[in-house]
């Protein structure tokens, strides 16, 4: 962050100063929220969540450092040579000094929702912008109310474009980030089931989704997955430029002759309204098509040639443990797909490991979360979707994999295992696992199934 006085934190979160302290012309360079790893000189940010206050570390945080904090409330005593600066609440004011630093930066802001694929098209669609431009990008998957104004606190002087990711579980959210980052292009990636416990239908979700609309600037231009029936139904009814990708011949921006080499790398042509170029994406799945069209018609948005967009695709690398793609030296090989799942993820992780070269394909798949009483039907469509993939070989590991393992047997699916814990799979992967064999691993993040991926990676 450049540096700003308090002078001008005070006014951009509408605070006022506790103590003695009064050097109004003081600068701070940093903003942090965890006060274990503070940094001399920072502004301490105390969040509170539903098991933590971070009240309550604001004297290790300034002991540790910090020139200064935000507080909801008064104190008992100040540190000398420290600064308080009261706010009604923590996390809306360092939204608010977000919004304030941001628009120093007046550089376009192109934001991603969606309920599956927006780290992935985040990370495309920085790549292509990065042939051309010196982009700002969510790192990882900071995406929720905290997140996001933490990476606008990254902008600096340099940076001329930002690709944000926005997130949410609950209608509302997206609005608030939406406030914050005022885009000037929307992408959206697809309505599925994901967090459908707390909306109860895909059209709620949609709803909550296009929140993202409520703060785009006038005249934005919005990029849409035309596969997607819900999404389809926004062009027209919205004042905005839309843009659709996609498989489907009548799209804007669509991808033809799509082949994969089943072990690391997909090419095709992407066909945009300006001509056609062949790309070579360094990923797996079908479902790549969409972030690379969205990149596409991004890029081509920003003036980017049809060379820089397919060097851009091929630089893409993808976040941790999203499909990433791991080689043995005994030609195992490894689907490291464990960041998170849903039903629509699961089932394209399965195709890419039904399309994999080989004969020997496993897939090894725990719990999916969040997904309220649907929970155990949309478990058990996993398993008949192993039947008609033709999946040979299915590891479940978890309570509400019974569902997976119970379908995937009735599907016909030959060799099925169930195991209750990660533990018990791995004896079962000492024995499955032989040279040539593909394996799939995948499950929500609280099933922590990287672990028995690092398994995969050691037995002998
Ligand atoms: P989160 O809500 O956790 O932030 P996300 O929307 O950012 O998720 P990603 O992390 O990009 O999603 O991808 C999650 C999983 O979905 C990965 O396994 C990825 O390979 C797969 N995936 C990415 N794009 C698509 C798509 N369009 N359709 C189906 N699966 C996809
Ligand atoms: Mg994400």
């Amino acid at each position: 962050m450049e540096p700003m006085t308090i002078r001008e934190i005070l006014e951009a979160v509408h605070g006022s100063l506790l103590g003695e302290f009064g050097d109004l012309n003081r600068t701070v360079a940093r903003v942090e929220t965890d006060s274990r790893t503070i940094h001399a000189g920072s502004l301490f940010i105390p969040l509170s969540g539903e098991r933590f206050d971070g009240h309550a570390y604001i004297n290790s945080a300034l002991e540790g450092g910090a020139a200064g904090c935000f507080t909801q409330r008064e104190r008992e005593s100040y540190l000398p040579g420290k600064f308080y600066i009261k706010v009604d609440s923590t996390q809306r004011a360092l939204r608010d000094l977000a919004k304030y630093y941001k628009a120093k930066f007046p550089i376009p802001v192109i934001a991603i929702t969606g309920s599956v694929g927006k780290t992935t098209t985040k990370d495309m669609v920085a790549a292509v912008l990065g042939e051309k431009y010196n982009v700002l990008k969510t790192e990882g998957n900071l995406n929720n109310e905290i997140g996001v104004p933490t990476t606008l606190l990254r902008l600096k002087p340099e940076h001329q474009l930002a690709v944000l990711e926005l997130g949410m579980n609950h209608a509302g959210e997206i609005d608030y980030l939406s406030a914050l980052v005022e885009p000037d292009v929307v992408l959206m990636t697809n309505i599925g089931d994901s967090h459908i416990e707390h909306f109860g239908s895909r059209e709620k979700i949609l709803e909550a989704k296009s929140e993202i609309f409520h703060h785009a600037k006038p005249g934005a231009l919005a990029v849409l997955n035309g596969d997607d029936p819900l999404l389809n139904t926004l062009p027209g009814k919205l004042p905005f430029t839309f843009l659709r990708v996609g498989a489907e011949a009548e799209l804007d921006y669509r991808a033809s002759d799509l082949e994969s080499d089943g072990k690391s790398r997909l090419t095709c042509r992407v066909c945009t309204p300006k001509g056609a170029f062949p790309v070579e994406i360094p990923a797996l799945g079908d479902h790549m098509i969409y972030p690379t069209l969205m990149a596409a018609a991004v890029g081509e948005h920003f003036g980017l040639t049809p060379d820089e967009i397919a060097s851009g695709v091929l630089h893409f690398a993808p976040t941790k443990m999203r499909m990433n793609i791991l080689h043995r030296q005994d030609n195992i090989t490894i689907l490291n797909d464990t960041y998170n799942a849903n039903p629509q993820s699961m089932r394209a992780a399965v195709q890419v490991l039904s399309n994999a070269n080989g004969e020997h394909k496993i897939a090894v798949l725990g719990d999916m979360f969040e997904l309220g009483p649907l929970a155990p039907a949309l478990h058990a469509g996993i398993g008949e979707y192993l039947g008609k993939a033709g999946i040979q070989c299915l590891v479940a590991v978890g309570e509400l994999a019974k569902h997976i393992y119970t379908a995937a047997q009735e599907a016909g699916v030959p060799q099925c295992f169930y195991c209750e814990t990660k533990e018990q799979a791995k004896p079962v992967l000492d024995e499955l696992v032989k040279p040539d064999a593909t394996i799939l691993v995948k499950a929500s993040r609280g099933m922590a199934m990287e672990e028995l991926v690092e398994y995969l990676l050691t037995i002998t």
